[in-house]
């Protein structure tokens, strides 16, 4: 009898990983508290901003623009314009994308 009680258990433990797995595809452009669907750890993901052509156009037309301010690096500091990957900090795995296509 106790048996079956677990294997009722996991069933629900299984059926709530893939509602959280649905979940991941809705990263922001900030790091995010989440289940890793690959080491089933709680985590912070870990978020590395990726150049996109939109930074370095913006960074030409700011360079063309405002060169004497050396406003051409702005694009390249700011997070506004670029891609965001997120990963787990525990696995390494990738677990997924925020992606950019507006200026503002
Ligand atoms: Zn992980």
């Amino acid at each position: 009898m106790k048996t079956m009680e677990a294997n009722s258990y996991q069933q629900i433990t299984q059926n709530n990983e893939v509602s959280i797995e649905m979940d991941l595809l809705q990263v922001g452009s900030e790091p995010v508290g989440m289940r890793c669907p690959y080491c089933q750890e709680d985590v912070m993901t870990k978020a590395h901003y990726i150049n996109t052509s939109l930074t370095h156009i913006i960074a030409l037309v700011l360079g063309i623009l405002f060169w004497w301010l050396c406003c051409c690096i702005i694009p390249y500091v700011t997070k506004r314009w670029k891609n965001v990957e997120h990963y787990c900090p525990n696995c390494r795995r990738f677990l997924g994308i925020y992606s950019r296509n507006k200026l503002f």
